[in-house]
């Protein structure tokens, strides 16, 4: 008899688990809309009705390069960039242009200027000693990044200025885009298309696909042209971004499909009502979840109120003994992907465009009851 009872809990469970929503605050790859992935499947079986999986068609059919086109335009739309810029879908992560942006733009005797607000401006900043020199104008390490420096002066001979806008290990987020005459880069990985920015500040943007855009495997970049073409060295073929736009992105085979689900994401932003709806809608998650954990005593954020982001949400457990405990509250009742990164600890609540409120409000019901022993 047991026994019987005991499998019949454990298939309750999982049919319970099985229709349990999952809300998905993981940090990257991150949730994307429920439309978008339901398009993206139906592509894989048979795109759009030709018979064919878009895994196994040609990059240079006109379909692909129909959509890659399409891409590419919504990106100027939705950020209303101008004939000046250049968009890129290329590969080998954010992380490939740590390395790609010093190479294009820096020559040896020029100097590279960072604003150090985590771990991916370290990184960024590691490379540039490759191509030119490289000076760290501020940073917020002593305290593990919780907060975004702030008086500082960009020096006369900087040839660029180079932020990482929103960090996503530490939810902090730069309010105000510096005003430079140098070149401004901004490594916008984590919060690309989430409030309004004037683009046109920037020289260089880019941000990896899968946060706030769609699967991993291809990087966005917008470049201004005319900042191209300036240095001495020579740049191998494919890691020069002169070659990738004489090609429209298409110089070797592109990473179609992951860059079909960012067509299907930007389609889906546009059809919200652009970046102007999307940030109200983020204001008003970020606003729920903030309040919550400045309310319960239960909990603490761990940046700077000020410079607080609005895609990346790091917490802590005012007494780091309930932290597994809520974690496995958190599990059972379907909320994935929240644990902190390892430097920060405790919890992180990745709330992307694609986060609908209702899984907000879910997790602050759950904080809300949350009762430790
Ligand atoms: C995730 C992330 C990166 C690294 O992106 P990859 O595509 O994995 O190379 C770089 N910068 C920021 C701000 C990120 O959040």
């Amino acid at each position: 008899m047991e026994v019987i009872k005991k499998e019949q809990d454990e298939a309750l469970l999982k049919q319970s688990q099985k229709n349990m929503k999952i809300h998905n605050f993981s940090a990257g790859p991150a949730i994307l809309p429920d439309s978008v992935i339901v398009e993206a499947s139906k592509a894989v079986e048979n795109y759009e009705g030709k018979g064919l999986s878009l895994l196994e068609m040609s990059h240079r059919s006109k379909e692909v390069a129909g959509f890659m086109d399409e891409a590419e335009s919504l990106v100027r739309q939705l950020l209303n960039l101008g004939d000046d810029y250049a968009v890129l879908f290329l590969t080998g992560g954010a992380s490939s242009q740590f390395f790609m942006a010093p190479m294009n733009l820096l020559n040896e005797n020029e100097k590279g200027c960072y604003i150090d607000t985590g771990a991916w401006s370290a990184k960024a900043i590691k490379e540039v000693s490759n191509f030119g020199h490289v000076e760290v104008l501020a940073t917020s390490k002593e305290t593990t990044y919780n907060y975004i420096p702030k008086n500082w002066t960009v020096p006369s001979d900087a040839k660029y200025l180079h932020i990482t806008s929103n960090n996503t290990i530490y939810g902090t987020q730069f309010h105000d885009i510096p005003n430079t005459d140098a070149l401004l880069i901004a490594d916008m990985s984590s919060e690309i298309f989430s409030r309004e920015i004037d683009a046109n500040k920037f020289d260089l943007i880019y941000a990896g696909a899968q946060k706030n855009l769609g699967p991993a495997g291809t990087t966005l970049v917008i470049v201004r042209k005319e900042i191209l073409g300036q240095v001495q060295r020579n740049i191998p073929t494919m890691l020069d971004y002169r070659t990738h736009i004489s090609k429209n992105s298409s110089f070797n085979t592109p990473p179609v499909y992951p860059i079909y689900v960012c067509l299907l994401t930007l389609r889906w932003l546009q059809a919200k009502g652009g970046i102007k709806a999307m940030e109200a809608h983020n204001k008003k998650k970020a606003a729920l979840l903030y309040d919550e954990i400045d309310r319960n005593s239960f909990f603490k954020g761990t940046a700077a109120i000020e410079d607080r982001s609005l895609m990346n949400v790091p917490f802590v457990a005012d007494n780091p003994a309930h932290e597994a405990a809520f974690m496995e509250y958190c599990t059972a009742n379907g909320v994935s992907g929240i644990k902190g990164h390892r430097s920060v600890g405790g919890f992180r609540a990745s709330i992307y465009n694609a986060m609908p409120v209702s899984s907000i409000e879910f997790l602050v019901s759950l904080m809300q009851n949350f009762k430790p022993e």
